[in-house]
């Protein structure tokens, strides 16, 4: 009885929430523009930001209904040709994933752990019913692409190359079923930081979207997981916010993470940071698991459980992090209308610093994680 009710009293307040918040932009110029893949010489590495600028070429290999993965090797960047049927365009059979290839200070390009993203994109691929990518093909594949335009890894301090395996279901069906084909992509493109602001993030908790469920697929890179939270994002963004961070979805009192990046709360002084546990509603990032690794080598105590929003917002610090955003400061979150501030930042930049000390060569990579491609 409470809990329909209390259902209920969501779907309004979900109505309530749906707004016009989309207001085109230059973002969809920007990427229109960007159909041709780019030579190197026409980057201009201090304007880049994480719009696409497509490296010219990309790896590719399918997988028909004998299960056997073929490689085509290295392609032209270019359109797919794909059926109006295929199964990823009407069923979304369709999950990705997000690394970077980095230039060291001794200008080697190296990857940052490619072994968990394979076998990560792999657990996604069995939630969604698809072929896994075999782990040697997904390196294979990753290498490649890299390796093809490496001239279009940005100099050290200046960026980095976003690397974005693909795999899709794009064999024909009309019922909803697995496709009898799949295709396996991996392309390039140069950025630099994500946010345009220049950190630490304002950030707004979410209190009528969810972006997971229990026993679903927040937990894998599937790419339908990332346009639903987009209007919770937009309306963020309207109002002058860099994200909007979610909460779990039956309760409503637990942080779990924002569309793209995991959430850390540092306590105790920085003796300890906290941030929830990995499962189907928190994705189990890669600089999560980094971050993890190297705060407990600085002694620094680490906490995976549910972090209550009040417990959080009075943390003495917090950060996000990812591939993409890599680690940055929060700010400020606002909850229920109120802002609440953090003070510090020493934690965040202080890992930070570890994290990108390795990736540049400049740190001894003591844990292995850095794999050399050129
Ligand atoms: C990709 C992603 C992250 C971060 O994972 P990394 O491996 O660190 O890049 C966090 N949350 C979500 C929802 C993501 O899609």
């Amino acid at each position: 009885m409470w809990r329909s009710e209390s259902l209920a009293w969501r779907d309004r307040s979900i109505e309530a929430s749906i707004e016009h918040v989309w207001q085109g932009g230059t973002a969809h110029k920007e990427r229109a523009m960007a159909r041709q893949g780019k030579e190197a010489e026409e980057l201009d590495w201090d304007s880049l930001g994480f719009g696409l600028t497509p490296a010219g070429s990309m790896f590719k290999a399918t997988c028909g209904e004998d299960g056997e993965w073929r490689s085509e090797g290295v392609v032209p960047w270019g359109a797919l040709q794909v059926s109006p049927a295929a199964q990823a365009i009407n069923y979304g059979q369709a999950i990705f994933e997000g690394m970077k290839a980095f230039r060291t200070v001794s200008g080697s390009v190296v990857l940052f752990r490619p072994g968990e993203n394979a076998r990560r994109m792999a657990r996604g691929a069995q939630r969604m019913s698809m072929p896994p990518v075999p782990e040697g093909l997904f390196l294979e594949g990753v290498k490649a692409a890299v390796k093809a335009n490496a001239d279009h890894c940005p100099p050290e301090g200046k960026g980095s190359l976003y690397v974005r395996p693909l795999q899709l279901g794009t064999g024909e069906v009309l019922g909803v079923a697995p496709a009898p084909e799949y295709t396996f992509l991996v392309y390039c493109s140069p950025v630099s930081g994500y946010f345009k602001q220049a950190s630490p993030l304002e950030l707004v908790v979410e209190e009528a979207f969810s972006r997971a469920a229990p026993g679903g697929t927040g937990g894998h890179k599937v790419a339908g997981n990332y346009s639903p939270p987009l209007l919770a994002q937009m309306r963020a963004r309207r109002d002058n916010y860099n994200d909007a961070i979610f909460l779990d979805c039956c309760t409503g009192s637990y942080i779990e993470e924002a569309n793209s990046c995991n959430i850390f709360a540092v306590q105790e002084g920085g003796a300890k940071v906290v941030t929830p546990p990995v499962g189907s509603t928190v994705l189990p990032g890669i600089t999560r698991d980094s971050l993890i690794q190297l705060a407990k080598k600085q002694g620094i105590s680490v906490e995976e459980r549910p972090l209550p929003v009040h417990e959080f917002l009075t943390s003495l610090e917090a950060f996000t992090s990812g591939t993409a955003v890599q680690v940055s400061p929060i700010g400020g979150v606002t909850y229920q209308g109120a802002r609440h501030a953090f003070h510090s930042s020493s934690t965040a930049l202080s890992l930070a610093a570890s994290l990108r000390g390795i990736q540049s060569g400049r740190e001894p990579d003591e844990l292995g994680w850095l794999v050399p491609v050129h």
